[in-house]
């Protein structure tokens, strides 16, 4: 699939005062794609990643997928774009805590009508793929940080989103951690998988095969 953003502006209100998060953003992603955003705190990456995800409707300008309009459909209409085409990991996992595992992974399908047994069978699937066939039944709170970032990445991943958008995924995660989180991303991108991450970490960026440098909402270049 083919993501456009075109013309991008988003403002925020706060105390009163707009603040631009987004100025004018344009940039293409192609299938298969590795793209890092980058930039200082407050630069914008979120806000951009959570606008291309159809989470966060844009004040100007159009983002489009495959040449239709993400936020020229119901909002009913775009939660199942989501569903079928986006995969979210964040920074802080937001995992449940008192789902197991594979309870968090399976929860994007509940929205679903799959059949429970399928969805049980992605579920593990999924986990497979991030390495944890043998933690199904843990809570979060029984898990390290990168299993649990990893938990969070086979949920991202349990829907086969055409899309997988990560908001610092290492950064809540040791450097080691961090290594393997990002060596599992890149292993999904050799495999077919598009991926479209933020960091503000420089050194993070090096994996990708675009690097987008954000400062005050605007694109300062690629890399
Ligand atoms: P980054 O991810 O690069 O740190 P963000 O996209 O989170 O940047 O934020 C860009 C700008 O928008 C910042 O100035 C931030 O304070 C502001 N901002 C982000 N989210 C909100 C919000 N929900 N309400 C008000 N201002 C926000
Ligand atoms: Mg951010």
């Amino acid at each position: 699939m083919m993501i456009a953003v075109e013309n991008v502006c988003k403002r925020y209100v706060v105390g009163g005062e707009p603040v631009t998060a987004l100025d004018n953003i344009s940039l293409s992603i192609a299938e298969n794609d590795y793209v890092a955003v980058t930039g200082p705190s407050g630069s914008g990456k979120s806000t951009l990643l959570y606008t291309i995800g159809g989470l966060l409707t844009p004040d100007e300008g159009n983002v489009k997928v495959d040449g239709n309009e993400v936020y020229g459909i119901s909002s009913r209409q775009r939660a199942k774009f989501r569903r079928d085409n986006i995969g979210f990991i964040f920074q802080k996992f937001e995992l449940i805590p008192y789902l197991s595992a594979l309870e968090n992974v399976m929860l994007p399908l509940v929205l679903d009508d799959a059949d429970a047994l399928d969805q049980i069978d992605w579920g593990v699937e999924s986990l497979e793929r991030v390495g944890l066939g043998k933690r199904l039944h843990h809570k979060p709170s029984e898990l390290s940080g990168g299993e649990q970032q990893r938990v969070a990445i086979a949920r991202g991943l349990v829907n086969e989103p055409n899309i997988l958008l990560a908001d610092e995924p290492t950064g809540n995660l040791d450097m080691k951690t961090g290594d393997d989180i990002m060596a599992l991303l890149s292993e999904l991108n050799d495999e077919g998988q598009t991926i479209v991450f933020v960091t503000h970490d420089q050194a993070r960026t090096r994996v990708s095969n675009r690097v987008i440098v954000m400062l005050d909402g605007r694109i300062l270049g690629e890399e």
